[in-house]
């Protein structure tokens, strides 16, 4: 733990490289007369600089952050939703910092910007590294740029020292022309493209204006039709596998005071819709002992909900009794559960008046899926039991499914290297083991997962705030970022 805080200090104040320098000019100076003693220390510093890269990996890399934060489509707050005037800007930006580290850059039939390297003697499983373009409404400025802003300098820094044409397979940046779905509500439009899991139905996805993708698309004159939306699909045996930088968007690495961890897994999701029906009627003549209160019913089975989910252990049991939980952990499940209620409506929704029907949400995560089976199972129990007592009606609907995502152990063992070298290069400590982390937000990951075997990386953001302007990442957090990338690819490419 000392370690640990010491290397979030040296992050934080990236003083130790100046103070690596000027200790050994001051050994330098006691050595040797004044004259070579300054040549000396110069050459080192460089040295020391250039293995590391700053100014690519740390100041441009945060500059062009800056930039791409400020490629909105509103005045006041970042918003880039997918194919708007403002996300062809930044697809324009990112296409020639592209072009600037060597690569070869088009645009595909989704709004994908593409940029790739192709060496000589290379063989065809290309690695992609990628992450979105698009943003939330009223986001922060890293979530999604970072990846594609990080990866794109590692593969700079090769250039510029000659290793891009060495490389044994070509490198591939995908920026991801939707991944949030703001504008038509459906996550993954480009990433699901490339990995061809995208429903050909999509295309006729209406956005609030009556648009749909397809219109869109045409509009920025990309024809793609029903007929050839398949041909965006990468074929598996032409992909090695698939690389994503991101910020964590939670508070883990914070509290640990570390920059960087791997990533072991995307949680997997459901989404379900309680509707509770009670007697609506008037809040100064119904005694309470005769109320049934759709609202006060939803209370209760939110507060249980919480319970159910704090502690699974005391509900749910792994001994195969119920059907459900004979294959999985609820271990695992403790450590990884996390359930929310984000939305609550009512109806009337008037202030004397008992409420006729309360209606709200419940969005489950783990990275275990039985165990989230089980959860739902054991939550519709409760909720029998709590609305038969207080003579409601309760109604629970499944409107979203997604299997949970594990990254790949040999992907994984390679990041975790290239991060711990990184910070060890950086720092010139030893940061001890680079932490495992499971993701809770959905990530391009997770579309890739159906194309090829996926890896991740996640970088520190302060205070774990992210879809939101105080997102921030360190510039040494972004040179970290970098830096292990650039390592990932020179060590295992
Ligand atoms: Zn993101």
């Amino acid at each position: 733990m000392a370690s640990h805080s010491t290397i979030n200090k040296l992050c934080k104040s990236s003083k130790l490289i100046p103070l690596v320098i000027s200790l050994f000019t001051i050994v330098v100076l006691l050595l040797s007369p004044i004259s070579a003693a300054a040549a000396a220390s110069t050459h080192v510093s460089d040295g020391l600089k250039n293995n590391l890269f700053p100014e690519i990996l740390r100041e441009e890399a945060v500059a062009r952050l800056y930039e791409l934060g400020k490629v909105s489509d509103v005045d006041g707050y970042l918003e880039r939703t997918f194919l708007s005037p403002a996300s062809i800007r930044a697809g324009n930006l990112i296409q020639t910092w592209m072009g600037d580290a060597g690569l070869t850059t088009w645009v595909d039939g989704l709004g994908n910007v593409h940029g790739r390297v192709q060496p000589p003697n290379a063989s065809k499983k290309a690695l992609l590294i990628g992450s979105h373009l698009d943003t939330v409404v009223d986001a922060g400025m890293f979530d999604g740029a970072l990846g594609i802003v990080s990866a794109i300098s590692a593969l700079k820094v090769l250039n510029i020292t000659g290793r891009l044409r060495h490389l044994r397979h070509p490198v591939e940046v995908i920026a991801f022309s939707d991944e949030e779905g703001v504008r038509f509500q459906s996550t993954f439009l480009g990433s699901e493209a490339i990995a061809g899991v995208l429903p050909v139905s999509t295309l006729q996805i209406p956005d609030k204006s009556g648009l749909t993708v397809q219109n869109v698309l045409k509009e920025n004159l990309i024809d793609t039709t029903e007929a050839n939306l398949s041909l965006l699909k990468y074929e598996p045996e032409s992909v090695l596998g698939y690389v994503e930088v991101h910020i964590e968007q939670g508070p883990v690495l914070e509290s640990i005071g570390l920059p960087l961890a791997v990533v072991k897994g995307i949680a997997g999701q459901t989404r379900l819709k309680v509707t509770v029906r009670g007697s609506q009627g008037h809040a100064g003549t119904v005694p309470m002992s005769m109320r049934q209160d759709p609202l006060v019913a939803a209370a209760e089975l939110i507060v249980s909900l919480e319970s159910l989910c704090k502690n699974p252990q005391d509900f749910i049991s792994n001994d195969g009794s119920d059907g459900h939980c004979n294959a999985f952990s609820v271990k695992s499940l403790s450590g990884s559960l996390v359930c929310t209620v984000g939305e609550i409506s009512t109806w009337p929704s008037a202030s004397n008046v008992i409420p006729g029907q309360v209606v709200f949400t419940v969005d489950i995560r783990t990275i275990d899926d039985i165990g989230r089976e089980a959860v739902i199972y054991e939550l519709s129990n409760q909720m029998h039991s709590i609305c038969d007592r207080r003579s409601v009606s309760c109604l629970m609907e499944r409107k979203h499914d997604a299997n949970a995502v594990s990254c790949d152990s040999g992907l994984n063992s390679h990041l975790k290297s290239a991060a711990y070298g990184a910070l060890k290069r950086m720092t010139g400590e030893d940061i001890g083991d680079v932490p495992v982390l499971m993701s809770g937000a959905g990530h391009d990951a997770m579309a890739m997962s159906h194309l090829t075997k996926v890896g991740m990386l996640f970088v520190r953001c302060r205070g774990g705030i992210s879809h939101s302007p105080e997102e921030h990442v360190l510039e040494d957090d972004v040179w970290a970022a970098g830096l292990a990338i650039q390592a990932f690819l020179e060590t295992n490419l």
